[in-house]
């Protein structure tokens, strides 16, 4: 399945309408190679789809909650998830230079089982990407 069919499955599941914002951030979202911000996808959208930063900024939201994109904080810019139906850590190695990221998934997160107890909270999330450059820029 693609990565569209895929998201508007996960979305209508977690009772989401598919817009056409929605669908449009996903089209643009499917053909990256790095990480977008939401003005990067503002001028991949066609022009006869009225939408502004501010609903694309709602849109990654949802998408982000939904677990079917991710922020990739070193280069401030949203991502697709590769795994979406993977439960665990999904993880990025990030090409410092381009900004193309590759996903890996770790089923147990090593980082939050090490967690000291006395630090234990309830819901746990992390961010986790490591830093380098790619095959073509090293
Ligand atoms: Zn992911
Ligand atoms: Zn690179
Ligand atoms: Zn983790």
């Amino acid at each position: 399945m693609t990565f569209i069919d895929e998201s508007i499955q996960i979305l209508k599941r977690e009772s989401y309408k598919i817009t056409g914002p929605r669908r449009a951030v996903l089209e643009v979202l499917a053909e990256a190679e790095i990480p977008l911000s939401a003005y990067d996808i503002e001028e991949h959208i066609p022009e006869n789809i009225p939408i502004n930063v501010v609903t694309i900024y709602r849109v990654l939201e949802v998408f982000e909650k939904v677990g079917i994109i991710h922020k990739i904080h070193t280069k401030e810019g949203y991502v697709r998830c590769d795994f979406e139906k993977q439960k665990g850590c999904h993880s990025f190695a990030v090409c410092s230079e381009c900004g193309r990221s590759k996903e890996f998934v770790q089923k147990e997160c090593k980082l939050e089982t090490q967690l000291p107890q006395k630090l234990v909270y309830k819901s746990l999330s992390h961010i986790s990407e490591i830093s380098g450059l790619c095959k073509q820029c090293a």
